[in-house]
């Protein structure tokens, strides 16, 4: 893979026609770590967030050797970067193929489940091949109620009442118990961990049954860029909100518990910065060639607001005029589909222009995974940058990035 100090770098030398994936393993090694050694837990690497062999390869080199995986493909994936890494299968929702792939292929041996009829998937395969249930440790999703960018309890999890029942029958047939929730993605507010975990402690006192874990899911917030124009949300530090969690979870009457923790966004989120063209500009309206059926459609349903930072076609005549007025640009996507238009704003100077291309940043986070072929649009070609975005210079648009913690 070609190596650039910048974005910008890479952008006027390739002059890249298509989207350009900037790939920074420095960075991801960084953020990945200091997640890592701000848990005082076993932290999971979520696959699906960005199950790039790439990013998993360079998760293993840094050390990581746990992952959080859903399927077949997850498994293989991350056994792939690292033979011997430890596989929880997270997915409440399981075909019985898959559950016997994980259990005698792959040697798994934590799974979540949120219903009985899980239970008893699993149970056949134990039977079937007269595993030991004390060795599998089955972890009860609970529903769970809060604000995130994306709320993920409507589809899974099951409420209080029924979550005890779970872990009674878990317990009966003789498998280690484990309580897990997922509160959704890029979670601003903390209260939603506190409400989670009061809930785990009222499930834990009512069944009665020594567990043998606490998994408090992912939604640890990414920092992205902030629009102007709207109130400014003040997201904690990662260090701080796991530092906060941790505590909350020791007043909960678990510090006697080994802890889990599966982070995606967090840790891929600042890796990967993509360069994108402007091919059209009318007034205030930039058409660009990745969009929403490519690097970021989570922008899109998340409503999240990227960093963008103008990269001047140098040989564009007139030349983009220096400290120019910085102002919002609707931004419409590369496919003919007319919903292909980002749900919120670029801030970028007046006089960008068609040939001029932008970096988008912190997109490492469901984007390539999301990647579609729609109308013929794939793009797929990286390089490897060793600044991290927010390093290069300011961000147009942007008063400032909130950096965090890592
Ligand atoms: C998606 C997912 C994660 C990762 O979520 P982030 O918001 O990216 O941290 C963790 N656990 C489960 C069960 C998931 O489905």
């Amino acid at each position: 893979m070609d190596r650039f100090e910048t974005a910008r770098d890479a952008a006027y030398k390739l002059r890249p026609d298509q989207p350009l994936y900037c790939f920074r393993p420095s960075v991801l090694r960084a953020d990945a770590l200091a997640f890592k050694s701000a848990f005082p837990g076993r932290m999971a690497y979520a696959v699906k967030t960005n199950g790039e062999p790439l990013v998993l390869r360079t998760l293993a080199e840094a050390g990581i050797d746990c992952f959080d995986v859903a399927s077949p493909a997850e498994f293989a994936a991350a056994r792939a970067v690292s033979p011997q890494a430890e596989l929880l299968y997270m997915h409440p929702v399981k075909a019985q193929s898959d559950i016997r792939l994980a259990l005698e292929t792959y040697g798994i041996r934590v799974i979540a489940i949120d219903h009985e009829d899980e239970i008893a998937k699993i149970l056949r395969i134990v039977r079937a091949r007269d595993l030991a249930p004390e060795e599998i440790t089955l972890f009860v999703r609970l529903a769970t109620r809060g604000h995130a960018a994306y709320e993920l309890s409507k589809k899974f999890g099951a409420a209080p009442g029924h979550a005890v029942e779970l872990v009674e029958r878990i317990a009966k047939l003789g498998f280690k118990v484990g309580l897990c929730f997922h509160v959704g993605s890029q979670v601003e507010d903390t209260g939603t961990y506190e409400r989670a975990l009061a809930s785990a402690a009222w499930v834990r006192s009512r069944a009665g049954v020594d567990l043998a874990a606490l998994d408090i899911g992912g939604g640890f917030p990414a920092a992205y860029g902030s629009d102007p124009r709207r109130k400014q949300v003040v997201r904690p530090e990662t260090v701080v909100l796991i530092a906060d969690i941790v505590r909350e979870a020791e007043e909960w009457g678990f510090g006697d518990l080994p802890l889990v923790a599966e982070p995606g966004r967090v840790i891929v989120a600042r890796c990967l910065s993509v360069v994108v063209r402007v091919l059209l500009k009318k007034g205030r309206r930039l058409y660009i060639n990745d969009g929403i059926w490519s690097s970021l459609s989570d922008s899109w349903t998340g409503k999240i607001t990227l960093p963008a930072r103008h990269l001047p076609d140098p040989a564009r005549r007139p030349r983009a005029v220096d400290g120019d007025t910085v102002v919002p640009f609707r931004v419409c996507g590369a496919t003919c589909d007319s919903v292909d238009i980002l749900s919120r704003p670029f801030y970028l100077p007046e006089s960008i222009g068609v040939g001029d291309w932008i970096e988008i940043g912190h997109i490492g986070a469901y984007s390539l995974s999301l990647r579609t072929h729609f109308n013929g649009f794939y793009p797929d070609r990286f390089v490897e940058v060793t600044t991290p975005f927010e390093a290069a210079g300011p961000v147009e648009g942007f008063a400032s990035i909130e950096t965090m913690g890592g």
